[in-house]
């Protein structure tokens, strides 16, 4: 009899497990996802309006795939989206999975600067599981509003085991992107994000995932970047290049003491003779500068136009200028050392 019931409890338990859903905890952050409009039809709207609860009640459907629970994490538009913010993210990121909190993370994000905390969370967080970022280009108030659709696929990409190990992504529009190569390539259509070098690396459908690429430039339970509630970031710039542009904010940055410069450059991180003369006093001021293009695909060459080791400057390699300064923020807080510095760039 005894037996039997010891059995009985086992299968219970065996049975309970596997009928458990994957865990999912959901950031949320703000962004259009949450946003809210006068009406339906007006495009205009305030981002960030609408709590998470809400956002995950709107996709009952969601029930059947993951076991939600959501954190209001902060509520801005991302265009004001700030370093303690980040700071916030990493350490909860972590926290959830170094207590086996869940087996995923979502964050829900506004589009404007989404590649950005993508590619800050893609290097400090330290594990394989799967987070995932995503949002809308339409209010939730909006007539086809797409973040109900986006945030069922962001989890649906979240538990899928094909999601593990890939660093951190997002989810938008059915395609699925790497955080490293993603970018926000339109201001208003839905379609808003792609990776102008190497494309999505996968796609949500149907409730399926499927993966084509791999990314070599996975960081994951390896990264040398350690964010804590206590990390006093660097402070990076980043000036934009352009015909005839004057040195005044390279000058204003250096009086400033920043810790680095990220010059959105032309063409292959190219800069006028102007900009020459103030890079050499900001890199004798002992400011790290890096050499990015505002051009959106190709990488920015060592010793091309440019002799980086005269003049002391590094290149972002294939990172936007908004990226190349979130790696150079986390690369400062470990190490000055400029070849140090430029090796993280080509290996994360
Ligand atoms: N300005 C909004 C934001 O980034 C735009 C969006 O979410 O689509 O929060």
């Amino acid at each position: 009899m005894k037996k039997i019931l010891s059995i009985t409890v086992l299968l219970f338990v065996v049975f309970s497990a596997l009928a458990q859903l994957p865990r999912v905890i959901i950031l949320a952050t703000g962004g259009t996802i949450a946003g809210a409009g006068a009406s339906a039809t007006r495009a205009g709207y305030t981002a960030g309006k609408i709590p998470i609860d809400d956002l995950i009640g709107g996709i009952p459907a969601v029930k059947k795939i993951a076991d939600i629970t959501g954190e209001q994490v902060a509520s801005v538009g991302s265009q004001d989206m700030t370093i303690d913010i980040w700071r916030k993210l990493a350490v909860r990121a972590n926290e959830i999975f170094a207590k086996n909190e869940a087996d995923a993370i979502v964050v829900t994000h506004g589009t404007d600067t989404q590649e950005e905390t993508g590619y800050f969370l893609d290097l400090v967080v330290a594990h394989a599981k799967p987070v995932v970022l995503t949002g809308s280009m339409r209010p939730a108030t909006a007539i086809s509003a797409d973040g109900p659709k986006n945030l069922y696929d962001a989890i649906t990409v979240a538990v899928s085991p094909k999601s593990k190990g890939r660093g951190v992504l997002i989810s938008f529009n059915e395609g699925i992107f790497d955080a490293r190569e993603v970018m926000k390539l339109s201001t208003t259509k839905v379609n808003a994000f792609g990776s102008p070098n190497s494309g999505p690396i996968g796609q949500v459908y149907d409730g399926k995932v499927e993966y084509y690429m791999t990314s070599m430039r996975e960081v994951n339970v390896k990264t040398p970047f350690a964010v804590t509630a206590n990390t006093k970031f660097p402070r990076v710039d980043i000036v934009y290049m352009y015909a005839d542009a004057p040195p005044d904010l390279l000058n204003t940055l250096i009086d400033k003491k920043v810790d680095g410069i990220v010059i959105a450059g032309v063409g292959n991180g190219n800069f006028n003779k102007a900009y020459m003369d103030a890079v050499k006093r900001a890199v004798s001021a002992g400011i790290i500068v890096c050499r990015a293009s505002r051009t959106p695909s190709g990488r920015v060459v060592l010793e091309d136009e440019i002799n980086d080791e005269e003049l002391g400057t590094i290149v972002s390699d294939d990172l936007t200028p908004q990226k190349a300064r979130v790696m150079l923020m986390l690369g400062l807080l470990n190490t000055k050392d400029r070849k140090q510095l430029q090796q993280y760039f080509f290996k994360y």
